[in-house]
């Protein structure tokens, strides 16, 4: 029984990051969860073991622990591949041959169409019906297919603990793309399973993936986490937070920071994330050393709905 944090390492981890991250051990341990962290690092051009390295610091500074070795997931391939091909002797999977153009190109064409439930960029379903023919020729035209899950249209409900009862369509999620890696949602949902997650927090940006996560877990047998989205932080220009919005990550904000100060400086960060999600009264400090003292304030409840604006944030970080 964990909770998880599962970053991508393809960059630094930024304050919204680290707010996420913050969050899901605390989550994870004032249930008596473990907490696990795993390397989303499926994309080799994006991520390096740099990036890795420099995240797995900033978390231990903020004082946040997890149990266990860090998974990798460029070293579980052979699992994601299982699935795929569980699935595909379901009669679930077929190729796709659309380039991302195309498939934006459809979904503007038929953006006057209305999208009720469905996800982001939820596919429209080009390729599901080729003929063995029509497949044929694209193979022959040098085209490499991606593969697809045969989702029909599945309409899924879950429970989030912050935002309740959710409801969404699965479009027909890439289970693998064209150059042969395992697809995100696939993975995640291996993943979660095999570690034993049973609680998924993380960022609202992920809330319109879920319902294509839970219908991965049910057609492969595997059990349902209980979900946490928690409202993501916004830049200056109302955005949601980035890298490009500079003086974002803990590197940047202790630049050039002497040992004692970088510390307070460290200090007051994590506080300010510490207050931003209920567990924490604005003007008292946490120590990295001291976090476990916050594990018992931790409740739902008290968790912001809204999105942290980057103005409420700059003032706790004052
Ligand atoms: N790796 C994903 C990201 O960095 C998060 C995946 C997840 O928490 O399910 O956005």
């Amino acid at each position: 029984m964990s909770g998880r944090f599962a970053p991508s390492p393809t960059g630094p981890l930024h304050l919204g990051n680290l707010r996420t991250a913050l969050a899901a051990w605390l989550a994870a341990r004032s249930s008596g969860r473990g907490f696990l962290v795993r390397m989303e690092d499926l994309d080799r051009v994006t991520s390096s073991p740099l990036h890795e390295q420099a995240q797995l610091e900033d978390l231990t500074q903020l004082g946040l622990d997890w149990d266990g070795p860090v998974v990798r997931q460029s070293e579980r391939f052979d699992r994601y591949r299982a699935a795929l091909t569980r699935l595909d002797e379901a009669g679930l999977v077929y190729p796709c041959y659309c380039t991302r153009r195309e498939i934006r190109s459809e979904i503007e064409a038929a953006a006057s169409a209305p999208h009720g439930l469905a996800a982001d960029g939820a596919y429209p379903g080009t390729c599901r019906d080729l003929s063995a023919g029509q497949r044929a020729e694209r193979t022959a035209a040098g085209r490499r297919p991606a593969l697809r899950l045969r989702a029909e249209g599945e309409r899924i409900v879950f429970r989030d603990d912050l935002v309740g009862t959710v409801e969404g369509l699965v479009d027909d999620v890439v289970l693998a793309r064209s150059d042969g890696v395992p697809a995100y949602n696939l993975a995640v949902v291996v993943d979660d399973a095999v570690q034993g997650v049973t609680q998924v927090v993380r960022g609202d940006d992920l809330l319109s993936s879920t319902p294509r996560q839970v219908h991965l877990q049910r057609l492969l047998g595997l059990p349902t986490p209980s979900y946490l989205h928690v409202p993501l932080v916004l830049g200056p220009d109302g955005a949601r937070l980035a890298k490009r919005h500079g003086a974002v990550t803990l590197a940047e904000l202790t630049v050039g920071l002497g040992r004692a100060e970088r510390d307070r400086r460290v200090a007051t960060i994590l506080s300010a994330l510490a207050v931003s999600l209920g567990v924490l009264d604005d003007g008292e400090v946490v120590e990295p050393g001291e976090l476990d003292g916050l594990i018992d304030r931790f409740d739902v409840v008290r968790l912001p709905r809204a999105p942290l604006a980057w103005s409420e944030l700059a003032a706790l970080l004052a």
